[in-house]
């Protein structure tokens, strides 16, 4: 507790520092934001420039302006609608600078808000094909911008270049066939002047992929195919093949494996290592594809120099309830037996929150972090799941479907994409959880290129009566949890912590809430008017500490819910941003 009080301080102390130079200069902010801007994010309370408030994506803001004291008090400043009739979910996390917000919206739109009235500068609309085929609601996570240039990924996995001041188009790349299965829904991540992404389309038989280009011209550099037996790339020529061909899965099977990059990745500078994880194997049907199906369900560590694969832990080898393990990788540094040490957290779909060394992937712990997981007892000193075999669907018997059984989590996870926050003040980690389960059976499947390739029926079902999402305070030294929120309807969207004690997320039935970091107590809640499953920020502007989020139910629940889809067919759709700050004194 001693050591806290006094990292609180020095971090008070370092954000009035900054505060006094958080203004950039006419010409700096001209030239905008370079790559020492944005690996000093964490730092600079004056905008958000990086999807994760920070390289490392913590989430964390060392500003004590708001507080647990003054929170109560807390108002919108404006709201700004996306307007038009493409109201679907809202999942992106705002980028601000120099007085303007940039904010990415559903069917792949990008806005540039006044930061001060809300007033829109500008709008793009990429113009997507027919036969576009997003699995989960048209959602778009977030932009990344550097110099002159604003960046986001389309539906039709496309990667678009605008300038930021006036939203005309300075390069568009395809980065995959949309045909094909692929789209393209996460936050680009900014590395070294590389412009890093990954690919979504794991329901389809793709190939996930790691792909880094050139931030002034869309030029690839290198892809890493995440998945055993493909071969990378680097400056247009073959580099290495990823892992050993057929180690791990059989015959063509790899060709389809899936291992989609869904949810983009992390980059810590001390290692010089992103980080990125992986979804399912393909198809869902596990007695289909003998073997671990390496590197599906994974966290891979990259070089962003040549794309190599430094490391690998698996959360779910051979997955067969589609833990889709993309779940964001978050370093810091705390003691663990005895020692400071670098090490990285994730909370994944499959109910297990891990701690890794993140200099080599060494496995630390896995403890749960919901009230029942059926599929797996523990983990072993290996890092290995110890299986309980009953739990797995059984194989098709010819044309009929296989055992049912069920499971939980369910396949949305016990923490589906919406990014978790670590606060440097207390230590622990804020994590958005859902307590769900299914009944999972395996059905016969045949690839074609282009159509889901599951090979499995299910039905999502809540686990207690009266709530599913649950908001849960983590300690990462021993896996328990301080505190929890629950909440009727499933979490949906990303959390913010801050060195005022503070940690906010959204519901979808519509509030964005305060709670007390250390305790859990609810301090401020206010109605956005749909739901919330946007991540927050919040920065300082004219020496006001603001609070932004973004207004939009929808994502993967209402389309893939099952019971609990029927449970929250209620709620409205919308489509704003919402700006709040404390009432001028
Ligand atoms: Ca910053
Ligand atoms: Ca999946």
């Amino acid at each position: 507790m001693k050591k806290h009080l006094l990292q609180t301080s020095a971090i008070a102390l370092g954000a009035a520092a900054l505060l006094a130079v958080s203004a950039p200069a006419f010409s700096q902010a001209a030239a905008g934001p370079t790559d020492a801007d944005l690996m000093n994010d964490e730092q600079t309370p004056g905008d958000v420039l990086t999807y994760g408030m920070g390289s490392r994506a913590q989430r964390f803001s060392p500003l004590t302006q708001l507080n647990s004291e003054n929170v109560a008090r807390l108002v919108p400043a404006f709201a700004a609608s996306l307007g038009g009739e493409k109201q679907r979910g809202q999942e992106a996390q705002p980028i601000v600078y120099d007085g303007t917000i940039y904010v990415t919206g559903s069917y792949s739109r990008l806005f540039a808000f006044d930061a001060r009235t809300g007033e829109e500068k500008w709008q793009y609309d990429a113009r997507l094909p027919d036969g576009i085929v997003p699995c989960c609601d048209v959602v778009n996570r977030g932009a990344a911008i550097y110099g002159d240039k604003i960046i986001f990924g389309t539906l039709d996995a496309r990667l678009v270049a605008l300038n930021r001041l006036t939203g005309k188009v300075i390069w568009n790349k395809q980065i995959a066939d949309y045909k094909e299965g692929y789209s393209f829904t996460a936050a680009p991540m900014i590395v070294k002047g590389k412009v890093i992404t990954g690919n979504s389309g794991g329901e389809f038989g793709i190939i996930g992929r790691v792909e880094a280009r050139d931030v002034n011209t869309g030029e690839l550099i290198w892809s890493r195919p995440t998945i055993e037996g493909n071969m990378g790339t680097l400056n247009g020529k073959d580099s290495t093949i990823t892992g050993k061909t057929n180690a791990t899965w059989q015959g063509d099977q790899y060709k389809t494996g899936g291992g989609a990059t869904w949810l983009g990745g992390t980059y810590d500078p001390d290692t010089n290592l992103i980080y990125m994880g992986t979804s399912n194997p393909s198809p869902w049907n596990s007695h289909m594809r003998p073997g671990d199906n390496l590197y599906t369900a994974s966290t891979l560590a990259i070089d962003p120099d040549t794309g190599e694969i430094k490391w690998h832990f698996q959360t779910t080898p051979h997955d067969g309830w589609d833990f889709d393990g993309v779940n964001e990788f978050i370093p810091f540094d705390a003691m663990r037996n005895g020692k400071m040490m670098k090490l990285g957290a994730k909370a994944d779909r499959n109910g297990y929150f891990f701690v890794l060394d993140r200099t080599n992937g060494k496995f630390l712990s896995a403890t749960p972090f919901v009230s029942k997981i059926t599929w797996a007892d523990g983990f072993d000193k290996n890092g290995r799941p110890k299986y309980i075999p009953s739990n797995r669907p059984g194989a098709p018997d010819g044309a009929n479907k296989g055992t049912s059984v069920f499971a939980a989590p369910s396949f949305l996870g016990g923490k589906n994409w919406m990014p978790m926050a670590y606060s440097q003040q207390t230590g622990l980690f804020y994590v958005p959880s859902n307590e769900w389960g299914m009944d999972i059976w395996n059905e016969p499947i045949a690839y074609k290129k282009g159509a889901a390739y599951l090979g499995a029926g299910f039905t999502i079902k809540p686990l207690y009566e009266d709530h599913i999402g649950v908001l849960r305070a983590v300690d990462p030294a021993t896996g328990k949890i301080m505190w929890e929120y629950k909440n009727k309807a499933p979490l949906w969207g990303g959390v913010l912590t801050t060195a005022g004690n503070l940690v906010f997320t959204g519901t979808p039935e519509g509030f964005l809430k305060a709670f007390d970091a250390k305790t859990g107590k609810e301090l401020w809640k206010f109605n956005t008017g749909s739901g919330v499953v946007g991540s927050p920020v919040t920065w300082t502007q004219d020496g006001e500490q603001y609070v932004a989020v973004m207004s939009g139910w929808g994502g993967a629940v209402p389309l893939w819910g099952g019971e609990v889809a029927k449970a929250v067919q209620h709620i409205n759709q919308g489509g704003s941003l919402w700006v709040f700050k404390l009432p001028k004194s």
